[in-house]
């Protein structure tokens, strides 16, 4: 276990020596929880992004994507349940007064419950232990802690409301699939995929970009037809674990962990989560992805949010004090069903939801691609990062600032930088520019010495072999895309 902390930590200080990953604020003195990406991280982030987009969206006939504003008509989270349940159980110690998320306590026989699952205020804490002072059982009565950010919108007395900030971006595709629907070819099955900013109000954060107020998801309401619902789940679990796979992470750090039926939210019929092993917290293994079946709940809950705005608006635009109406008894033909043209029949479809965090899963290539070694006495960092998510594919080096070299070199990088992402360096020993390479993950470097000059020729090094071939410089091009896939 100490020795996965000390990679954790090794991890953040190659992070921001490299500038992959910066505390936010920090000439400030930093803010709690919040991280930005330096120059490195923001093109590794940008490539798992791209890499899910192509596998979700690009290379499918049945998704399109979608990219919806962050605040939305507040009646949107009555609908779906957040302003009245998305709230975290916490206690606070009375000894140190820390508050803590009463399913994150140690002790616990069981694993974590969701957040929508609420765990009755009956928890036994008496044998828990505060994360911060160590009292055991010296805990208040559990209360629920609201995890939304809200802010206010509008400066008019007519139209100002209290709006929340999204804390998933799910929502917002439930709000368009009708859109979706209307003005696309698509028809069910399909799914809509969506990236972007979710903000939570989280009680506890974690272990650098684990957990954040403020992060990125990459998520997928996939819409089918009642009673092909388990074969759709079964589907996106497998493409889902593929995608980590194909990507690079080692397949003994990945696991599937099924929800328990009292860690179910009361609406998902099932739910699974892809685990990453992460080399902190008390159980390593840590969820990396969510695969749910949230049967036709959402569909049903915005009908019934749709027709409760006119009493929101009778009601001063107060959201959380305006109950939504029943259910209409002929909801399966509601606004939001759909009439399967070919079968001649109408029905609310249910929804697989796979939902992953684009921060978590950035770190968990991160973490599953570092490693030291000892090369010739002395110690090599290395990012092992698979070509695709690698943030500079290429490093074009002369070998001595002298002879022509760097021009040769410019224009080799001028070429090669058309095509993919590519890093220009002709300071310091050609060792020490390997290794600086090395520590940002770039799969190859090409090098132009003295042979260059006679016979055209330059050294492409391997990263992770650090084996040397010589390639001629009129069939670099390919023989880089080639190894690439590009
Ligand atoms: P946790 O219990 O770990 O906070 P959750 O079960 O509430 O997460 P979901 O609501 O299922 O998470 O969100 C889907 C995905 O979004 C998660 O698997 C995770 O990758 C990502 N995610 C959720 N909350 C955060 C956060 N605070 N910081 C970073 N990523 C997050």
């Amino acid at each position: 276990m100490a020795e996965t902390i000390k990679k954790l930590d090794e991890l953040v200080g190659l992070c921001k020596r490299r500038g992959f990953i910066f505390q936010s604020s920090e000439i400030y003195g930093g803010l709690a929880s919040c991280y930005d990406y330096g120059p490195l991280g923001a093109e590794l982030k940008r490539n798992v992004k791209n890499a899910w987009w192509k596998s979700v969206v690009q290379m499918r006939d049945d998704m399109v994507g979608l990219d919806c504003s962050i605040l939305m008509h507040p009646m949107i989270w009555k609908a779906s349940g957040h302003v009245d349940k998305f709230a975290d159980l916490i206690c606070e110690c009375k000894k140190c007064n820390t508050r803590s998320r009463v399913d994150h306590l140690e002790g616990k026989e069981q694993g974590e419950t969701s957040r929508h699952a609420q765990t009755a205020p009956t928890d036994d804490l008496s044998d828990k232990v505060c994360p911060s002072c160590g009292a055991v059982g010296q805990f208040t009565e559990p209360m629920p802690f609201k995890l939304m950010f809200e802010t206010q919108m509008g400066a008019n007395a007519d139209d100002a409301m209290t709006v929340f900030l999204r804390p998933e971006t799910a929502q917002g595709i439930f709000a368009n699939y009708r859109n979706v629907l209307d003005s696309s070819r698509i028809r069910v099955p399909f799914g809509i995929a969506q990236i972007g900013k979710s903000f939570r109000n989280e009680v506890t954060t974690k272990a650098f970009i684990f957990r954040t107020r403020e992060f990125e998801q990459m998520e997928i309401e996939f819409f089918c037809e009642p009673g092909t619902d388990e074969d759709w789940w079964q589907h996106w679990k497998d493409a889902r674990m593929q995608w980590y796979l194909n990507l690079g992470i080692r397949k003994e750090n990945l696991r599937f962990r099924p929800h328990d039926d009292d860690e179910l939210a009361h609406y998902a019929k099932a739910c699974v989560d892809v685990e990453y092993r992460f080399p902190f917290g008390s159980g390593d293994w840590q969820e990396l992805e969510g695969i749910a079946n949230r049967t036709d709940f959402d569909l049903r809950q915005h009908q019934r949010g749709m027709r409760s705005v006119t009493k929101w608006i009778e009601n001063g635009r107060d959201t959380i004090n305006t109950p939504l109406v029943d259910e209409h008894p002929d909801y399966q033909s509601g606004p939001l069903s759909f009439f399967d043209d070919q079968n001649r029949k109408r029905y609310i479809p249910y929804v697989i939801e796979p939902s992953a965090g684009a921060d978590r899963g950035t770190l968990a290539f991160l973490v599953d691609a570092y490693a030291e070694e000892e090369v010739k006495g002395e110690k090599r960092n290395v990012l092992r990062f698979h070509p695709t998510l690698a943030p500079i594919k290429c490093a074009i080096l002369p070998l001595v600032k002298k002879e022509g070299m760097p021009d040769i070199a410019r224009n080799i990088y001028q070429d090669l930088r058309r095509h993919f992402n590519c890093f220009y360096d002709e300071k310091s020993a050609i060792g020490r520019r390997y290794r600086r390479q090395d520590e940002a993950g770039t799969p190859f470097c090409v090098c132009v010495d003295g042979q260059t000059l006679e016979d055209q020729t330059v050294t492409v090094r391997d990263r992770d072999s650090m084996e040397q071939i010589r390639v001629s410089t009129d069939q670099l091009k390919n023989h880089l895309r080639e190894k690439l896939d590009m």
